[in-house]
């Protein structure tokens, strides 16, 4: 039988300062909002940077992965809920705190009446925040849901993640 690998993690990944390459944008936000993780994400990101930085590097990029020497995740499977499971694995706590999904910047509860007219649409939730950074309002709503189902198949998933020093 052959198994496959789905994550390669050199080092000893410290959560504390995060790089995510350019092509997992979704990964970026979800550890921003879900795990409140300080995550460094932008699309221009030089590769020099992502090669040198001794922050924790998550990428798909085999080549990149080769000549990093300092902590690096390689994601060799395309599947969100593994990707999401092997931050638990980690030591990542679902929940704990959010940051701006879009930004990063720091969240702050407001009175959705307050968040409705930012929008300007009712909003069916009694939880809303506004980013300090970027002003972005956020609520609780169904996508909240899906967020929580994620994490919940992701809790109990099954990867397989090689550990090279
Ligand atoms: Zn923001």
């Amino acid at each position: 039988m052959v198994t496959s690998v789905d994550c390669v993690v050199r080092g000893s990944p410290d959560l504390s300062c995060i790089y995510v390459d350019s092509m997992l944008g979704w990964l970026a936000k979800f550890l921003r909002i879900v795990f409140g993780l300080r995550v460094i994400y932008r699309p221009d990101l030089e590769d020099r940077e992502l090669s040198t930085t001794p922050c924790l590097v998550v990428t798909m990029d085999g080549e990149l992965f080769k000549i990093r020497k300092a902590p690096t995740v390689l994601f060799k499977t395309g599947d969100h809920v593994k990707w999401i499971a092997a931050f638990i694995h980690m030591g990542a706590v679902p929940f704990a705190r959010s940051l701006c999904p879009t930004c990063g910047g720091e969240l702050a509860r407001v009175d959705c009446r307050e968040a409705e007219q930012s929008v300007g649409h009712e909003i069916r939730s009694s939880q809303c925040w506004r980013c300090m950074s970027c002003s972005q309002v956020y609520w609780r709503g169904s996508h909240w849901r899906r967020i929580t189902k994620l994490v919940e198949e992701a809790s109990t998933a099954e990867i397989i993640c090689l550990h090279i020093d």
